[in-house]
C-alpha cells in the first residue's frame, strides 16, 4: 500500500505549505478521503478536523458534488471566459447574487482566494481613479490574514507574516489594533479608538478598508465583538470610506451565519468569497461588489475592469460550486454547525484546566485552544495521527474546522485527540523551567 505515496520522492522534491527543503518535517500520504474521513497510504483512517483549510464543509467524496463534476467534465471542462459565457457560470451567478445582500449584483470569478483579495483591492483603487482622486492606501488590522500574493500580503499583519521578507517590495498599509473585545464578551468601545484616529489622520489617502468579518483566521484565530463591525462600517460610511470584506474563511455557514457580516447586520461593499465554495473541490473564489462600484470603475478611464485569468469562470469549478450551494440551500448546515458548536461549548473550556493552555474559544464550527508555548510540530502531529484524527496546528494555536456532517463521537475524538496532546511535554515547545518540573 505504502509505494502509492512515494513519500521520500515527496520528500526530495514537492514543495508543501511553508516548507523547508532542506530540513522537511515530514509528510502523511493520502491515498482517498469520504465523509470526514481521510484514508492514509497505511490503510489508516483519521477523523478530519480542518476541513483542509475551511474548504470541505460537506465532508469528503460527496455524491452530489461527485455527480456535478461528473456530468460537466462530460459537456467542457474549461473554456475561456473572455466573450465565451457558459451554463455553469451563470447558474453560479444566479445563487450567489440571491444568497448575499441584495446591493451585491456584479461578480468576479477568480481561481483563489488571494486572487479574490487582489481583485478587490483594484476594484476599490480604480473605483477612486474613476472619480479623479489618487487613493492608494488600505486600512486594515492586526493579525489579519488576506493571502500569499503580493498585494494580499501587504494587508496581511505585518508582525506575524512576510511584511519584513519583502521589506522594499511590498506596499506600505496603514494597521489599526485589532478589536479585544471578545464576541460573547463585554463590548469596549475604545477597541475602535486606533481605527478611528487613523481614519481621521488618513482618511483622504485611504481607498479602502478590508478586514476579516468577526473572525480573524490565520492571523491568530481571533473571534471578535460584533461591534466592532458595526463602528466599521460606520465609520467608513461617515468618511466615504469602501469596506472590503474578506469572507473567504468565514463564508458559507462557518461561523454558524451564512455569512460572518450577519452577526453585526452589516454590509461591506466588496465581499471576497473562496474556500468553501465549491465544498472543497476545486480551486475557485468570487469577489462580489455593489452596481455603484462596478459601474463607477467601468466609467474609468480604462472604461474597464482590468483583470482576466486564464481559467476564469472554469466550468467544472462553477458546477461543482452550484451542486455545493444546492446542498447549503436545504438549510441542513445551521444545524449542523450549531451541534458542533454546542460540542465546543461542552468540552473545550475543560481544557483551560492544563497549566499550558492560554484560552479557549469558539464561534459556530470553529473552535480554538490557544497554547501558551508553541506546538513541537512534528510530535504533536505524530500524536495526532496516532490518536486517528487530522489536526494541524499552527504556532500556539490548535484549533478545529471540521466538515459540518461530523458526527458528535467523531467530534469528541478530535477534541479528546487535543487534551490528550496537550498532556504530552514533548508535543510543546516547553521552555527549560517547565520542563525541569513536567
Ligand atoms: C485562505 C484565505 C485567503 C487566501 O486564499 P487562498 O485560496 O489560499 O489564496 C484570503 N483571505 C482569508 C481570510 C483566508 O482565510
Amino acid at each position: 500500500m505504502s509505494n502509492l505515496c512515494d513519500l521520500q520522492f515527496d520528500r526530495n522534491h514537492l514543495w508543501h505549505p511553508y516548507t523547508s527543503t532542506t530540513n522537511p518535517l515530514p509528510c502523511y500520504g493520502v491515498v482517498a478521503a469520504k465523509d470526514v474521513y481521510l484514508e492514509l497510504d497505511n490503510g489508516a483512517q483519521l477523523v478530519d478536523g480542518m476541513s483542509s483549510w475551511w474548504a470541505a464543509i460537506h465532508g469528503y467524496n460527496h455524491p452530489k458534488l461527485n455527480q456535478a463534476a461528473h456530468q460537466q467534465i462530460e459537456s467542457m471542462s474549461h473554456v475561456m471566459f473572455g466573450g465565451i459565457t457558459h451554463p455553469a457560470a451563470i447558474a453560479l451567478g444566479k445563487k450567489l447574487i440571491a444568497m448575499t445582500p441584495a446591493r451585491f449584483q456584479h461578480l468576479f470569478l477568480a481561481d483563489s482566494g488571494s486572487v479574490a483579495v487582489e481583485v478587490a483591492l483594484k476594484m476599490a483603487l480604480q473605483y477612486w481613479q474613476a472619480k479623479g482622486e489618487s487613493r492608494c492606501q488600505f486600512l486594515t488590522l492586526r493579525h489579519g490574514y488576506h493571502g500569499d500574493t503580493f498585494a494580499a500580503m501587504s494587508v496581511t499583519d505585518p508582525d506575524n507574516s512576510m511584511h519584513k521578507l519583502y521589506k522594499g517590495f511590498l506596499p506600505e498599509h496603514l494597521f489599526a489594533n485589532s478589536p479585544t473585545s471578545r464576541f460573547d464578551g463585554d463590548w469596549q468601545p475604545s477597541d475602535l479608538d486606533d481605527f478611528s484616529a487613523q481614519l481621521a489622520t488618513h482618511h483622504s489617502k485611504i481607498a479602502a478598508v478590508i478586514l476579516e468579518p468577526i473572525v480573524q483566521g490565520a492571523g491568530g484565530m481571533r473571534i471578535y465583538h460584533p461591534e466592532f463591525l458595526r463602528g466599521v462600517r460606520r465609520l467608513c460610511d461617515d468618511y466615504g470610506i469602501l469596506l472590503i470584506a474578506d469572507e473567504i474563511a468565514t463564508g458559507f455557514g462557518r461561523t454558524g451565519k451564512l455569512f460572518a457580516c450577519e452577526h453585526s447586520g452589516i454590509e461591506a461593499d466588496i465581499l471576497c468569497l473562496g474556500k468553501a465554495l465549491t465544498g472543497g473541490y476545486i480551486t475557485l473564489s468570487a469577489t462580489l461588489t455593489t452596481s455603484d462600484v462596478a459601474h463607477t470603475v467601468s466609467g474609468g478611464s480604462a472604461g474597464c475592469f482590468m483583470h482576466g485569468p486564464t481559467f476564469m469562470g472554469n466550468p467544472l469549478a462553477c458546477a461543482v460550486a452550484c451542486a455545493s450551494l444546492d446542498i447549503l440551500e436545504k438549510n441542513e448546515w445551521q444545524a449542523q454547525v450549531q451541534q458542533i458548536e454546542h460540542m465546543f461549548a461542552r468540552h473545550l473550556p475543560a481544557l483551560l484546566k492544563s497549566a499550558h493552555v492560554a484560552d479557549v474559544r469558539w464561534l459556530g464550527a470553529i473552535g480554538v485552544v490557544e497554547l501558551k508555548y508553541p506546538v513541537n510540530m512534528a510530535q504533536i502531529q505524530q500524536h495526532f495521527v496516532e490518536q486517528g484524527v487530522w489536526i494541524r496546528p499552527f504556532g500556539k494555536l490548535i484549533y478545529l474546522m471540521p466538515p459540518y456532517i461530523i458526527s458528535q463521537a467523531a467530534c469528541l475524538q478530535l477534541i479528546n485527540a487535543i487534551a490528550s496532546a496537550i498532556a504530552e511535554p514533548r508535543n510543546l515547545q516547553l521552555p527549560q523551567s517547565e520542563l525541569a518540573q513536567a
